[in-house]
């Protein structure tokens, strides 16, 4: 809220009225490039893409235009979140699975979030050089995602990403996250099927998997079963999980993998396709009904934030509000309040 009145007043210094800021938001992309970059984006176009993606970050008036104008092209990709403690093998895993489908012909997208490498500054870099030999594929898209500095924080711009990339026909897309607890973006919300990647020897990450992420997982794998025994961690999922009901009738399986030599793999791909066919199988209406209103609450908040506030921030009733409550004649609540109001009694 802070940082928003700041952006907003700096805004209003420069242009003085609401209807040029809008303008000013939008000078960095015209209506006509944006039409092209969406027509190419459906084409699967990788520049256009990681073009619109950058704007849909930094522009939350183009954003809004770029989903709308999206979801009709939406709905049809795969989305497998792979989530886990760091150095469990995540992205390694993700790279072998990206190999697997692509033998089988299908596009991918991988989306690596990251909250910690604001503070290692290395740790994007890191990753795409462990896939590098995917990137020059045209048919896989690799995006990194940082904290720092998003316009409506990591889980928006991570949400975002995900359905440029399914609007762009891409058959798979990988969510990276860190798992317990660690990253803010709901990774059960925007995947189909979670995959929690543990190894042997983190015997504390996997007590912190207790703490969240025992109940998203529909697949667990414990990875680097070359090196230790992974043996004893498998069955400590597993104790973990018969204290739990299975959700929607699917068991939760617990796999062993290597990413490094590959054993494990084919079994893990083909785990993920029963869990698909789980899923279509048990689908219910319910569920894309209640996915339908979490989209449209979504939406609502998001336009509040990134387009009414900042509407609303620039005129002068706000900054009579704020006067009023720098002196201590109302509190923000009472001024939140009439804040409100105002939207009501607004044409
Ligand atoms: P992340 O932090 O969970 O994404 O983990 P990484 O994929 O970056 O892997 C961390 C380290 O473990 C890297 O040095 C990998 O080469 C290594 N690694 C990943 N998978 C395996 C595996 O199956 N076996 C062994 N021995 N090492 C692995």
């Amino acid at each position: 809220m802070a940082f928003a009145f700041k952006a907003a007043s700096e805004g209003f210094m420069r242009i003085p009225s609401f209807a040029c800021e809008v303008r000013y938001l939008n000078k960095a992309i015209s209506r006509s490039s944006l039409k092209a970059l969406l027509q190419k984006t459906v084409d699967h176009d990788r520049r256009a893409m990681a073009r619109l993606m950058s704007v849909t970050e930094n522009d939350p008036y183009a954003r809004i235009k770029i989903l709308a104008a999206l979801y009709k092209h939406t709905g049809r990709a795969y989305i497998v979140g792979i989530t886990g403690p760091p150095g469990a093998g995540k992205s390694t895993l993700i790279a072998e699975l990206a190999k697997h489908y692509r033998q089988k012909g299908y596009s991918i997208g991988i989306v690596a979030v990251d909250p910690t490498s604001q503070l290692t500054g290395g740790a994007l870099l890191g990753d795409r050089i462990r896939m590098g030999d995917l990137a020059s594929d045209t048919k896989v898209f690799i995006r990194s995602m940082a904290t720092r500095g998003r316009v409506g924080g990591i889980a928006h711009a991570t949400e975002d990403v995900v359905r440029i990339l399914d609007a762009a026909s891409t058959d798979y897309i990988f969510v990276e996250t860190v798992g317990a607890g660690q990253s803010d973006v709901d990774i059960k919300a925007i995947a189909q099927t979670i995959v929690v990647v543990t190894a042997p020897g983190l015997g504390d990450e996997i007590q912190a998997l207790k703490a969240g992420i025992m109940e998203i997982g529909d697949i667990f794998v414990v990875n680097k079963s070359d090196r230790e025994d992974p043996d004893s961690a498998v069955q400590e999922i597993r104790s973990m999980l018969t204290l739990s009901e299975p959700t929607e009738g699917w068991r939760p399986r617990v796999l062993k993998t290597s990413a490094l030599s590959g054993e494990g793999m084919s079994t893990l791909v083909e785990t993920i396709t029963q869990h698909a066919h789980h899923l279509k199988q048990t689908h219910k209406q319910e569920t894309d009904s209640l996915k339908a209103r979490r989209e449209i609450v979504d939406a609502a908040k998001r336009y509040f934030e990134d387009i009414t506030l900042r509407e609303l921030i620039s005129t002068p009733e706000f900054a009579e509000l704020a006067s009023l409550v720098e002196r201590r004649k109302i509190d923000p609540y009472t001024a939140a309040r009439r804040v409100l109001q105002s939207i009501r009694t607004r044409k």
